[in-house]
């Protein structure tokens, strides 16, 4: 039996992807040191005899016998990663080196969750794997974008010093059940406030855009670039290629939740992109993959759950 560590498997893709490994008969050993991760996001998991649930933080080493590592331990929105951005750096660079030392010692094969950051606010438009990106190192984002860049380092000189095998996947905006009600990212903001009937605050102008993928899509693309054989490293786009602008996502969440919320403008972030579509090409071509669910599905379904959430707080 395969036996996979996730690490930040508590956390929204984390829980999912839990989900899907235990689907496909691995034993899945879930790490997390519960910083935006909820125990409830894997409540139902424990019963399983497969599934173990440690807590750990990344930034110490840990011994433990894999042979896959999905390495996703790490906060992913500006509120999080912001509020200790000192911990965000060790958490991407410490925890990237312990599991690279872990992969090396058991030989297990290893997948980073990088992400679109990388390429900061771009000045390519979309984004290919080969554009090296546009980050301001000393702004608030570089904790967390600077962070990640340093990991993909690490990870590729593992790769090239130590022949291990690696898989880096870089990750657009994903969205779904389990997004953190209070995580400031602008698919849960909008759809908290709108079920709430509070209005809807729109940061700029509202033309800047992004590029939504739901969540399954997304755990698909994890287990098919996992699979993929050990010449195939990445980095690798995933995501969904469908632009909107920040205000066409407003007016689709008041229209799918019926709700008589307004949109307020209000000023938009230090460093805040203007642009992020990702270019799957190599995505399709290596993993023979797209993602399947449209905005308004994935919508609809991330919806009920924020509905489920506001009726029982404490877990659904
Ligand atoms: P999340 O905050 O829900 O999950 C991160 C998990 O890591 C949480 O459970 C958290 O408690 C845990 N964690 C944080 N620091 C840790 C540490 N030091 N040790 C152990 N566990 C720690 O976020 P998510 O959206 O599920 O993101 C998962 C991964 O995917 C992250 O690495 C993130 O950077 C990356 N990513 C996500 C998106 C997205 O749109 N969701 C986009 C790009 C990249
Ligand atoms: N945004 C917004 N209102 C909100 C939260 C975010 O208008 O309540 C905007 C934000 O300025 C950005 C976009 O939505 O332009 C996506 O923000 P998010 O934090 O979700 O992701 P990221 O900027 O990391 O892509």
């Amino acid at each position: 039996m395969k036996r996979v560590l996730v690490t930040g498997g508590a956390g929204f893709l984390g829980s999912h992807l839990c989900e899907r490994l235990l689907e496909s008969g691995a034993e899945v050993l879930c790490l997390d040191n519960f910083y935006t991760g909820r125990r409830a996001h894997v409540a139902h998991l424990m019963a399983e005899p497969r599934f173990e649930l440690m807590r750990h933080d990344v930034t110490f080493p840990l011994y433990v016998e894999v042979d896959e590592i999905y390495n996703l331990a790490c906060p992913a929105s500006p509120v999080h990663y912001q509020f200790d951005p000192v911990q965000t750096t060790k958490t991407s660079v410490h925890g990237a080196i312990n599991m690279l030392g872990l992969a090396k010692r058991t030989r297990a094969k290893i997948l980073q969750a990088s992400t679109s950051e990388v390429y900061g606010d771009p000045a390519e438009h979309p984004q290919t794997e080969d554009y090296w990106g546009n980050v301001n190192p000393i702004g608030i984002r570089a904790c967390y974008d600077e962070g990640k860049r340093c990991a993909e380092t690490l990870f590729f000189d593992y790769h090239r010093q130590h022949r291990l095998r690696i898989k880096v996947a870089r990750i657009f905006n994903t969205y779904g059940p389990r997004m953190h009600p209070n995580d400031g990212r602008v698919v849960s903001n909008f759809v908290v406030q709108a079920l709430a009937g509070k209005d809807l605050t729109l940061y700029g102008d509202g033309s800047q855009t992004r590029s939504f993928c739901y969540v399954d899509d997304m755990i698909e693309a994890f287990l098919r670039l996992m699979a993929t054989p050990d010449e195939v490293t990445g980095p690798i786009n995933v995501g969904n290629p469908s632009e909107f602008t920040i205000r066409e996502l407003a007016e689709l969440v008041i229209e799918l939740t019926g709700s008589s919320s307004r949109i307020v403008y209000q000023p938009i972030p230090a460093d805040d992109p203007r642009r992020r579509r990702p270019d799957i090409s190599k995505a399709q071509a290596v993993l023979d993959w797209q993602p399947r669910s449209d905005l308004r599905t994935g919508l609809i379904r991330t919806i009920e759950y924020f509905a489920r959430l506001a009726a029982s707080p404490t877990g659904v």
